[in-house]
């Protein structure tokens, strides 16, 4: 069979090696891939947001099963073509995509169907955003309603800090139309952890939990970034925290989501905080997470394949997901400045004495050139090793970087202290 995946970063590059493993595939696509997936798949120059095209082609290269990967192609409605079209293709509807698109819809849901998050507020207009924040006081969260890449968030220490970041949202148009609606939050604190959850609209197999690192420097200094790496499994979401958040979270969500018409099927992200008051939704993604994938898939001891189409066809209570007994940890290479601004076009080298060293060298921003690999993003690398635990995982995830070189390169040192921490503990 042909497979299909949309997407060109870390992520896809995990589940291109994951999918791979079938025995029954005899190609996989990727639109647009990178250097490192083009290793194991033929990488098509294809606009991703083109959904007759992607059609077509599909349909010319005979696909069984497309994988779609980031969040941009799914709120374009990917997923409703593919369908119409008879095509299998793993993700959810458009419809159901703004679980993620839209924060409003997100919150909405969870205050209707009673699903523990954040107390918030929705505006379309500044001045009233700026009332309600004068009357909630700081620390409180501003967020973008639509897709922002990442940015749209503003965790604010201080009034004039969420006042400003309403202002630039609001008025300055910093996220055009995603930033028209914002929601404004109540501050959580507590530890964050990622579970993501295979679903076919009723049955929820929650993937092992993991834990990501979204500052850049260690002990989680300095700016946010799209995450400088991750672990799993984290020991902090345990057998028991892992069953409330089945009951209360997912559960709910899904069965809410086929109440109010639009059924949700494919991989569902839940972004955690863990409160005194209990688990708590930061946020739902409509997809696989990065860097979480690249460290969750490579434990994954079941047919990736199988799975995906079980989600589709609706049959996911009768379809066996077991897990590794094992750690993951993926460290990811930045460029020199990065989340600022960084440099393209360096050469790398060490790849492939890393992975030697039994290390996954997933490609998140690289191009090729003439036979060489060259930076070609923020998060360049991202490195994950597996091991029998956390530790040993580390180790060899980090001893695999000490080949990999490449100009400005940097990295933090520290990726999966809290689980080395509560181990020892
Ligand atoms: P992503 O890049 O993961 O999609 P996003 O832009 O959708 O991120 P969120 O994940 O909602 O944003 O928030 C980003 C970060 O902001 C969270 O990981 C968390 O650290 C912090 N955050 C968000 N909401 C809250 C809250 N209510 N209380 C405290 N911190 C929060």
């Amino acid at each position: 069979m042909n497979l299909l995946v949309i997407g060109g970063g870390g992520r896809e590059h995990a589940l291109v090696s994951k999918l791979k493993e079938n025995r029954d595939v005899e190609k996989i696509f990727c639109i647009p891939g990178n250097p490192g997936i083009a290793k194991i798949a033929e990488c098509v120059e294809l606009d991703i947001m083109d959904n007759a095209a992607l059609v077509v082609f599909a349909k010319e290269q005979k696909v069984t099963l497309t994988v779609v990967g980031p969040e941009i192609p799914l709120s374009n409605g990917i997923v409703d073509v593919f369908q119409a079209n008879g095509l299998a293709c793993f993700g959810p509807t458009q419809a159901a995509a703004q679980i993620e698109s839209s924060k409003t819809f997100a919150k909405n849901l969870m205050e209707k169907y009673n699903i523990p998050t954040a107390k918030y507020a929705v505006f379309t207009q500044a001045d009233m955003a700026k009332a309600y924040i004068n009357s909630q006081g700081a620390p409180v969260v501003v967020k973008a309603d639509g897709l922002a890449a990442g940015k749209g968030v503003v965790v604010a220490m201080t009034i004039d800090e969420a006042l400003a970041a309403v202002d630039m949202m609001m008025c300055d148009g910093a996220f055009g139309q995603a930033g028209s609606q914002v929601v404004i939050e109540e501050f959580l604190v507590g530890e964050e952890a990622s579970i993501l959850a295979f679903t076919d609209g009723k049955t929820i197999i929650p993937m092992v939990a993991a834990q990501d690192h979204k500052r850049v420097f260690d002990h989680d200094q300095g700016p946010n970034t799209g995450g400088m790496g991750a672990y799993a499994p984290a020991p902090i979401i345990t057998p028991a925290i892992s069953a409330q958040v089945l009951k209360e979270i997912f559960q709910p969500t899904i069965a809410a989501m086929e109440s109010e018409g639009c059924s949700y099927c494919g991989c569902l992200y839940l972004g955690l905080i863990m409160t005194a008051d209990g688990p708590k939704v930061i946020e739902f993604n409509a997809r696989f997470g990065d860097p979480e994938t690249q460290v969750v898939l490579p434990l994954l001891d079941s047919d990736l394949v199988t799975i995906m189409k079980a989600c589709i066809e609706g049959t996911l209570a009768g379809t066996s997901v077991n897990w590794k007994d094992e750690a993951a940890v993926c460290v990811v290479l930045a460029a020199g400045g990065y989340p600022e601004e960084y440099a393209k076009g360096d050469i790398i080298s060490g790849i492939d004495k890393a992975e030697e060293q039994g290390a996954y060298v997933f490609h998140a921003g690289t191009a090729g050139c003439e036979g060489q690999v060259l930076t070609n993003g923020g998060r360049v690398l991202g490195v994950t090793a597996t091991d029998s635990a956390i530790k040993q995982a580390v180790d060899k995830a980090y001893q695999a970087i000490g080949s990999i070189k490449f100009k400005g390169m940097h990295y933090r040192k520290d990726i999966a202290f809290r689980a080395i921490k509560k181990n020892a503990d």
